[in-house]
């Protein structure tokens, strides 16, 4: 039979263009390279904890409209994502609010905050931060940049912050209130029972083959292709590789109830060999004898291990548009996702891509 979308990928952007295909009537087959669904969104249940196998993922969300999407396909926790950030023997709350500010100056008010990030900054004069490091300094000062950023940074990068673009540190909310709340967004939990299952239920009733490579898939007759890997692969990096970082866990089954007491302790001293460690079952209260945690590593990608996070500066963006403009002279080929499109995607917009592209080839 003759399929009407091939996509490549079970992750959120595949899941959620093929459940909207297949609503719409549309015949698809889904594969993906792994021995299972979910992308890196995939959990696997350990004691009855749902272990986040590719790295915490936290869904929040200011779009109503995709809060009820994901919400069709499981039931949301609380959960409100609050880390710890931990530099040699001292110990901050993130994001970077008045809790920081007041522990790392001991101060009480927002004026005494804005004073002292002002004095740390005036011989700067930052107009327009240019990276990473003028943007995060102009906004928190050198203190909290040397102790919060500047290690975590670099480790999580492999890069100087001064190559990095600003946007990164854009991600996260700085605030002169109490509040410890990482994301501003309205809509904010964590599935119950997890991920994978949310992503089954996407893709009930389509047909998924695991463990299957694209490149050397023979047999397999499409209208369209729905391409949610990596966009230079595709074009077997004919401009040349784009650079990716990947992660790796060091994951330990511990015989305590709480290791320690939050799902995400950062590690921001460059010494750490690690970035963060992450403690499952806090994201859904786990009540268990027994706990998981992870250790995430940061490193360089290379083929052969898995790209988690695109690169976006200037010269990958460059290159990128040189792929993107391949990918758009093809008629029967939709790119979608973090690295179809080369984006530092939330699952969130990556749900907004996946249905705008619903909406235009649908
Ligand atoms: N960041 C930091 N210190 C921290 C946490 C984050 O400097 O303790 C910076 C770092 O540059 C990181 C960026 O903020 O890459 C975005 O962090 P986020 O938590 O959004 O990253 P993700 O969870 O996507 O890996």
């Amino acid at each position: 039979m003759k399929y009407d979308f091939l996509i490549v990928g079970a992750g959120l952007f595949g899941a959620a263009f093929a459940h909207e295909a297949k609503k719409k009537g549309k015949s698809c087959l889904v594969i993906d390279r792994r021995d299972h669904i979910g992308g890196n969104v995939y959990t696997e249940e350990i004691d009855g904890i749902q272990v986040h196998k590719y790295g915490a993922h936290i869904f929040h969300t200011s779009n109503r409209k995709i809060w009820e999407y994901v919400n069709q396909f499981a039931e949301f926790n609380q959960y409100v994502n609050a880390p710890i950030a931990v530099y040699k023997d001292e110990l901050y709350n993130l994001p970077f609010n008045m809790n920081t500010f007041s522990k790392m100056w001991n101060i009480r008010t927002p004026e005494e905050a804005k004073e002292i990030i002002a004095k740390q900054i005036a011989n700067l004069d930052i107009q327009e931060p240019q990276n990473l490091e003028e943007q995060a300094l102009s906004l928190v000062g050198r203190d909290v940049y040397e102790k919060l950023i500047k290690g975590y940074t670099e480790k999580q990068w492999g890069r100087d912050c001064k190559e990095l673009p600003a946007f990164i540190i854009k991600r996260l909310p700085l605030r002169f209130t109490y509040d410890n709340n990482y994301f501003n967004d309205r809509y904010q939990g964590i599935p119950i029972g997890g991920y994978t299952r949310l992503v089954e239920r996407m893709l009930e009733h389509i047909p998924v083959r695991l463990n299957t490579d694209f490149f050397t898939l023979e047999d397999v007759a499409y209208d369209r292709l729905i391409f949610t890997g990596q966009i230079d692969e595709y074009y077997r990096y004919q401009f040349g590789p784009l650079q990716y970082r990947s992660v790796y866990f060091e994951t330990e089954r511990l015989e305590c109830e709480n290791y320690q007491g939050n799902a995400v302790v950062n590690y921001t001293q460059r010494e750490v060999p690690y970035t963060r460690i992450i403690e499952h079952k806090h994201f859904e209260f786990g009540k268990q004898p027994v706990t998981i945690i992870s250790r995430e590593y940061s490193r360089e990608w290379e083929p052969g291990v898995e790209p988690y996070y695109p690169v976006n500066n200037e010269e990958n963006d460059g290159l990128y548009e040189r792929y993107r403009q391949l990918g758009k002279a093809e008629e029967r080929v939709v790119f979608g996702g973090r690295l179809g499109q080369y984006k530092y995607y939330d699952m969130d917009k990556v749900l907004e891509a996946a249905l705008a592209a619903a909406e235009q080839y649908l």
